[in-house]
């Protein structure tokens, strides 16, 4: 993802862009034509890695959850897990992962 500095280089580059060769000179709508190819080319790429690194990070949490049920001791902690201390409120993670997991229809495939 590109940070507002890296957006305004992007900026500054089209529209400083001068190439002597060049007759005419890009218009300011080529311009900013220019700017917006490549800042949607970049989100795009941005957006392919995020799918891919939640594909894997999916993949390894149904790789690590385990399938027992959660059972809780007299102060709520989960002694199925051993997640002791968890707080009023607090979910057991694999409780949470399972979650996450049946709600995620890219979890299964
Ligand atoms: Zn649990």
């Amino acid at each position: 993802m590109l940070s507002d500095d890296q957006i305004k280089a992007v900026i500054a580059r089209w529209f400083s862009y001068y190439a002597p060769g060049d007759d005419p000179q890009p218009t300011h709508q080529e311009r900013l034509d220019g700017v917006v190819r490549e800042l949607r080319a970049t989100m795009l790429d941005d957006i392919d890695r995020l799918r891919a690194e939640r594909k894997t990070m999916l993949a390894l949490i149904r790789e690590l959850v385990d399938d027992g049920e959660c059972w809780f001791d007299h102060h709520g902690g989960c002694q199925g897990h051993g997640y002791l201390s968890l707080k009023p409120g607090e979910k057991c993670p694999h409780a949470a992962a399972k979650e996450l997991l049946s709600g995620d229809a890219d979890a299964h495939a």
